[in-house]
């Protein structure tokens, strides 16, 4: 995953070529109808499946980055004192820095304890020094500054510096969904529809508030506890849009993780929060088959795929319209 790999995306050319993106912002400047793009590269397709072979057979971890939980102790020791050395005193008077447990584009994501009650957090470290990073953190901390729901993260408090900014967040200790699908090759209907059902909860709230989140994938979505019985929770809303009421509804960003992206985004049409409907759709096809709906090393044939929704489904069906009764 490497960090600010960042690019000004041109116009887009005709034919939807949009090789470069792997997640793109906007600039956000108010009233200024003038896009400008960047790239947050985090480390490639998220889920190297081909069929007929589930994602547990593949090495889902590009780039020679393993998740933290799989590192040597020693070399897990070494980040973390790197990393604690990177927190501000205040933060670092108030938390006891324990473990890194995520890295992205522009952010590390430690493991912490406070120190008077000892309660476990999370604390996502964002770089600022960088417009990208910037923006990232300015969309993000919009949306956690106004949401409150079980399926969501919870912000608790915020340290800025000049250089960066600190959000202290409520833990999730049960790991990704994409750890969980790797793990598990694909999921029961059964237990696929009770995890889609938080997520769709969590969504359905997001979008009463006017929030698209706009990168919604099994990366960021965590689970609560490591039971089986965990709940879910959305996080990492660097490329959520936040709109006020009254605002026009529509965005024009292109943006996302381009196995999820929606077709409207592709073609540069103003588009609607139906697009995290569309990211959920291949979410719920990733469960069930353990497979990605639309996979292609080349991003421009893999736009074409995703722009034709060409896609095949080959899995069990027995129970399907049971269980899918259970969402509506
Ligand atoms: P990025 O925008 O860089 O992708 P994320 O917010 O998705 O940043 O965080 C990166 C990773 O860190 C997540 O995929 C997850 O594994 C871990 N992480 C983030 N927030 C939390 C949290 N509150 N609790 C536990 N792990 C977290
Ligand atoms: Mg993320």
């Amino acid at each position: 995953m490497g960090c600010g790999t960042s690019k000004v995306l041109p116009e887009p050319p005709k034919d939807v070529q949009l090789d470069l993106v792997k997640k793109v912002e906007p600039y956000t400047a108010h009233n200024n109808d003038m896009y400008k793009h960047f790239i947050k590269d985090d480390g490639g397709t998220p889920i190297k499946a081909g069929s007929p072979s589930p994602p547990r057979h593949t090495n889902p971890y590009p780039s020679g980055h393993l998740p933290m939980h799989l590192e040597q102790p020693e070399t897990r020791k070494n980040k973390v004192a790197k990393y604690r050395a990177k927190f501000d005193p205040r933060v670092t008077a108030k938390y006891d820095i324990k473990a890194l447990i995520g890295r992205g584009s522009f952010s590390r994501v430690v493991r912490v304890e406070h120190k008077a009650t000892k309660q476990p957090y999370a604390i996502k470290m964002i770089e600022t020094k960088y417009r990208e990073g910037r923006e990232v953190c300015e969309s993000e901390l919009s949306v956690l500054r106004r949401v409150r729901h079980t399926n969501i993260i919870q912000l608790i408090e915020v340290f800025e510096t000049q250089d960066r900014v600190y959000m202290v967040m409520e833990l999730a200790t049960g790991g990704e969904l994409f750890d969980r699908i790797i793990a598990k090759g694909s999921f029961t209907e059964r237990d696929a529809t009770r995890v889609l059902q938080m997520v769709l909860d969590g969504v359905k709230y997001l979008h009463t508030l006017g929030i698209t989140h706009r990168d919604l994938k099994p990366e960021n979505l965590l689970y609560y506890h490591p039971g089986t019985d965990s709940k879910i929770m959305i996080t990492d809303f660097g490329l959520a849009s936040a709109r006020k009421k009254g605002d026009d509804c529509l965005m024009k960003t292109t943006c996302g993780t381009p196995e999820y992206i929606a077709p409207e985004i592709l073609v540069r049409k103003p588009y609607t929060n139906s697009v995290d409907m569309w990211a959920l759709g291949v979410i719920s096809y990733i469960l069930l088959s353990g497979t990605m709906p639309f996979e292609d090393d080349n991003r421009t044939r893999l736009y074409r795929q995703i722009l034709k929704g060409k896609y095949s489904y080959s899995g069990e069906s027995e129970d399907a319209s049971a269980s899918w009764l259970l969402l509506l």
